[in-house]
């Protein structure tokens, strides 16, 4: 068996890791580029949503590397996202791909049901390998999770341009390189360590901002042009509604991890703007707007993929978030045919108007 899966940003170090971890072979395909979106977009329905499109170009990369069997994850209605895998399944079996597919869901009543899924790759290595194995990977997500917090903070502090993502590089790959539990706290503190020594100015104003939105283009900075690196070299620290580790407690260990940010508090926080799910993470998105405003972040960008459901639900709710917290939101729709340079000059405009906005404040203050 060579397995696949796809691309959502930083997502391949778990899941690569827990494979290895089991001795179970992994074929990687090649970071989302402008080739993947192509081969997705030639062969995806045209009314999908950009995250079909780009899981389907890396399959069809995966499968040219010789992978034989998709692992990727599930889900439930209202939104298509239900539908994704057997969709995806259909084309490649229609092109002449001959994979065997693998659906990771959230169990519905024990989560029995999503390691009996995990067997049918793993044979018949034992249960505590099994777990050890998740654990392992778990713990890989925390330490990216981490890293990217880390240099979420540095980058828009950071004293020579660039110093920030050399020493996230860096750090990712001694995550990615440790193949045992031990090696990987040594190589955690040594990852923190290099993102501690990047030379920064601790005085510098900085803007804070909420990046709230949908999973996949929150996630893969190939789907949304690097959206964290260009507002922190626009001098604005970010911080992220939804980080791996969070999303696999919530959905797949059914919050038994304690300490983590939970979708359940960010779904609270919604009421009375939005009382019931919506399908993605579109009551997460207007919850999340709510807690970044009263925690007195400065703005708020959402990013989802054209023609996502759930996320123009959000849309349209949080002009009233907007209103009722004095905070400024801005909305940025992702498809095949969205430009970096379009991208950046409204990213910059935005960032203008937030600090002109914060000047005023200030002044008003004094
Ligand atoms: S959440 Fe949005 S982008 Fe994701 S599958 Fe549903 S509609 Fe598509």
């Amino acid at each position: 068996m060579r397995v696949t899966f796809p691309h959502m940003g930083n997502l391949h170090i778990s899941l690569k890791a827990m494979f290895h971890y089991l001795g179970v072979e992994v074929v990687l395909p090649p970071p989302s580029s402008k080739r993947t979106l192509t081969i997705g977009v030639k062969y995806g329905p045209e009314f999908a949503c950009m995250p079909l499109k780009l899981n389907l170009g890396n399959f069809i990369e995966a499968c040219e590397m010789g992978a034989d069997t998709i692992v990727m994850a599930g889900g439930c209605g209202p939104c298509r996202f239900g539908y994704y895998a057997q969709i995806e399944h259909a084309i490649l079996k229609g092109l002449g791909y001959d994979m065997q597919l693998i659906v990771l869901e959230p169990p519905e009543r024990h989560i029995s049901e999503l390691l009996v899924k995990i067997r049918r790759i793993t044979g018949n290595r034992s249960w505590w390998r099994v777990i050890q194995a998740i654990r392992f990977g778990f713990q890989k997500a925390r330490a990216v999770d981490e890293i990217e917090m880390a240099a979420f903070k540095i980058r828009p502090r950071e004293l020579r341009a660039g110093s920030a993502d050399e020493a996230y590089n860096r750090a990712l790959e001694l995550i990615d390189r440790a193949s045992s539990m031990d090696e990987l706290l040594a190589n955690r503190k040594k990852a923190m360590e290099i993102m501690n020594g990047v030379a920064v100015d601790q005085n510098r104003r900085v803007l804070r901002v909420g990046i709230i939105g949908e999973i996949y283009t929150l996630l893969e900075p190939f789907a949304n042009h690097a959206l964290e690196r260009q507002l922190g070299r626009l001098g604005a620290e970010v911080d992220r509604s939804i980080y791996l580790s969070e999303w696999v407690n919530d959905h797949l260990f059914l919050g038994l991890v304690k300490g983590l940010r939970s979708r359940k508090a960010a779904c609270g926080a919604a009421f009375p703007y939005l009382r019931h799910f919506v399908g993605g993470h579109g009551q997460e998105t207007v919850g999340s707007a709510v807690n970044y405003a009263r925690a007195g972040y400065d703005g708020l960008v959402q990013v989802f993929p054209f023609t996502c459901m759930p996320e123009i639900v959000a849309e349209s709710i949080l002009p009233g978030v907007s209103g009722d917290f004095n905070i400024p939101v801005l909305t940025l729709i992702m498809d095949e045919h969205t430009g970096e340079a379009g991208l950046v000059t409204r990213l910059e405009a935005f960032v203008d108007l937030l600090e002109r906005k914060k000047e005023f404040k200030e002044a008003f203050v004094q």
